[in-house]
């Protein structure tokens, strides 16, 4: 029986599990395999960790999580989640940029997907590598740093060009956050004010299923100035937000009214009909960033559990196009959805990511856990979003192929390149890169 993934819907197929606990181990088991695939925490909805050979888990490896107070990193090893990683660097008045949806997710797995969170200026989450280690094919080490002429085809992996054993991660001052939820956004508001909309806060979530006529729930996440603890940690004096160019306490619009919607009096989950105590606190209530920035708290399920979820990434001029898109698809889209969020996402460099030189729009769908349904749907839905130069977010269900993919990545010829270079035996490849990426 092979290791399944969280949501289960996939089995890795793996002939044996390692769980080195050393980087010695993991360099060995890496040189000995003849095929292996690196795991994260499993929350990737596809095969993309799948393999027939040797699959790595870091639920043993050491954990070590250092700050360097200099170049203000944090060091981490593989493995390491963002909710153990944020409560320490909370613990020591400091704060990373920016979090997906959980916390659960681990920093070395996520990245190589370019999982994201939220906001205009906010990159995805590869953005804050500075550097990072990783174990190639024979076992040795190598460093990559930004800067560096291949770290654009690293910080964004997948998994093809080594075993990442180590990250080193920008951090900053520790900051609050203040969630406000409100409901029922028109959709005419939302076209004709989408950038006042999206820019209204730090990180902007927008939950619909696309058939109502307005828009569920907008969730506006503004940032606070620096936390306390911080301003402690630092023996600095004085209240308040100085310093911090990000904060949007300020932002216009949030009172009891948000462009024609209302705000919520209680909390609410995304998906409507669910209690909302897998949460995190809401209400307008600051709090410190790793207790707001995720949707879900760690100690709780995420999202539904038992789902499904697929996301397509689009330059953000084509927004409004894009959704009136998928409201004519309503009809067989809403049927098989539990809720759609959608976010944005600012632009990188890095050569697969799904943000990879245009302001974003992720449009993301979390499905009912009906497989062959949304198996069924999804062509049909990538056909609609084709015009708009869609790109699948790389751990979720998605139906295109390396012949739609190659168009959308003008940089996927210097990632194969890399790695041929780096990997000449393919002992990093599987059958989902093989299909996705780098051709049969
Ligand atoms: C409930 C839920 C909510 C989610 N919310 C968001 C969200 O808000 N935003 C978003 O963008 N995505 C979201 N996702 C998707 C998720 O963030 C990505 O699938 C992410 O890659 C999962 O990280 P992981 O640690 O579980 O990696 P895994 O799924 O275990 O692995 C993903 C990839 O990373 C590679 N990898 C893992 N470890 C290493 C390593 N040490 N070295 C090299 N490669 C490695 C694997 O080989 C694989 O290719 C969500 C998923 C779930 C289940």
């Amino acid at each position: 029986m092979s290791e399944k993934n969280w949501a289960g819907n996939v089995s890795y197929g793996e002939r044996k599990l390692r769980r080195p606990r050393t980087l010695g181990e993991l360099q060995e088991h890496v040189a000995d395999a003849a095929v292996v695939r690196p795991l994260g925490s499993r929350h990737s909805f596809n095969t993309i960790a799948a393999t027939p050979g040797i699959l790595v888990s870091f639920d043993r490896f050491t954990p070590v999580m250092e700050i360097d107070m200099k170049s203000m990193t944090v060091r981490v090893t593989a493995g390491v989640t963002y909710g153990v990683l944020g409560q320490y660097l909370q613990r020591h008045g400091f704060a990373l940029a920016n979090l997906a949806s959980l916390p659960h997710i681990s920093v070395s797995g996520a990245t190589a997907t370019a999982t994201h969170g939220s906001g205009d200026r906010n990159g995805n989450l590869a953005t804050s590598i500075a550097s990072l280690q990783l174990v190639q094919a024979n076992g040795s080490l190598v460093d990559v740093s930004r800067g560096d002429d291949d770290f654009g085809g690293y910080a964004v992996g997948l998994g093809a060009l080594g075993v990442i054993s180590e990250l080193t991660l920008d951090i900053e001052p520790t900051f609050d956050v203040a969630v406000s939820v409100f409901e029922n956004l028109a959709w005419n508001d939302l076209a004709l004010h989408l950038d006042e909309i999206t820019s209204a806060a730090y990180s902007v979530s927008l939950f619909t299923n696309w058939a109502n006529d307005t828009v569920d729930q907008v969730w506006l996440k503004q940032r606070r100035g620096r936390h306390a603890l911080h301003r402690g940690a630092q023996g600095g004096a004085g209240e308040g937000a100085e310093g911090d160019d990000n904060d949007d306490s300020g932002a216009a619009g949030l009172g009891e009214r948000f462009f024609g919607t209302r705000s919520a009096t209680e909390r609410r989950h995304p998906l409507p009909d669910v209690a909302a105590e897998a949460c995190t606190e809401q209400l307008g209530l600051p709090g410190a960033w790793i207790d707001r920035l995720p949707h879900f708290r760690l100690d709780f399920t995420p999202s539904k559990g038992d789902e499904l979820q697929s996301e397509y990434l689009i330059p953000r001029e084509h927004a409004i196009a894009a959704f009136e898109a998928l409201r004519g698809l309503a009809h067989r889209i809403t049927p098989l959805l539990f809720i759609s969020e959608i976010r944005t996402v600012a632009a990188d460099n890095f050569w697969l990511s799904t943000a990879s030189g245009r302001d974003s729009v992720a449009l993301h769908f979390t499905w009912k856990p009906l497989g062959a349904e949304v198996e069924a749907l999804l062509p049909d839905l990538e056909a609609a979003l084709a015009p708009f130069g869609a790109r699948p977010h790389w751990g979720k269900v998605f139906t295109a192929g390396v012949a739609e993919i190659a168009p959308l990545y003008d940089r996927l010829p210097d990632f194969t390149r890399l790695a041929q270079q780096v990997d000449p035996g393919q002992k990093f490849h599987n059958d989902f890169l093989r299909a996705k990426v780098f051709g049969a």
